[in-house]
């Protein structure tokens, strides 16, 4: 150690400066939630089951993103859609309950990766803090899109080029 390492003076003084630099720097912080910041138009929030363009759910309770869950926070049960309700659910199945515990979910985007009929995405909302822990399972009444056309979530943003090329191949049953 040099003298001047010795002294802990010149550490103490550029530690300082340092100090009294970042006070005239433009602030990082916001004035949350007074001020809310703009998410990504790919940040990983809250979830949405989405409708086709007639308003049909087009989950069909396949289960393959509760498969594709790391935190095993999705579950649901099918039912079969019955004469007459061609209208509300796009598949013959459909899910009768679906629900996500939003206390397991890590945000990950795997089941909207694994689902094969884009029934599902994330989105920018965030999920709100509660007192009791029940509140956090979402069902269908908190997931599903409204049916009105106005109200829906626009999740164009989040799908790659690829997707939407899939999306249009009327080759594939879903897009017919
Ligand atoms: S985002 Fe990830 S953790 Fe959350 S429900 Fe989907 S797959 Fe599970
Ligand atoms: S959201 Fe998609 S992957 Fe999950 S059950 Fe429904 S259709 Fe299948």
């Amino acid at each position: 150690m040099t003298f001047w390492e010795r002294i802990y003076f010149p550490a103490i003084l550029n530690g300082m400066r340092i100090t009294f630099g970042h006070l005239f720097r433009r602030k990082t912080t916001v004035q949350y939630p007074e001020v809310k910041r703009e998410f990504s138009d790919i940040y990983r929030g809250k979830h949405v089951l989405k409708r086709d363009d007639e308003g049909r759910e087009r989950c069909t309770a396949c289960g393959l993103c509760a498969v594709a869950c790391p935190a095993e926070a999705i579950t649901m049960v099918a039912a079969e859609r019955k004469p007459g309700e061609e209208h509300l659910y796009r598949e013959e199945k459909y899910a009768t309950v679906y629900e996500i515990n939003m206390l397991r979910c890590i945000f990950c985007g795997d089941c909207e990766e694994a689902c094969p009929k884009e029934a599902i995405f994330l989105t920018k909302e965030i999920v709100k803090s509660e007192y009791e822990r029940g509140k956090f399972i979402y069902g269908k009444a908190e997931l599903v899109e409204p049916s009105d056309p106005a109200r829906r979530i626009d999740i164009s943003k989040r799908q790659t080029p690829e997707v939407l090329a899939f999306k249009k191949n009327k080759k594939f049953k879903h897009n017919k």
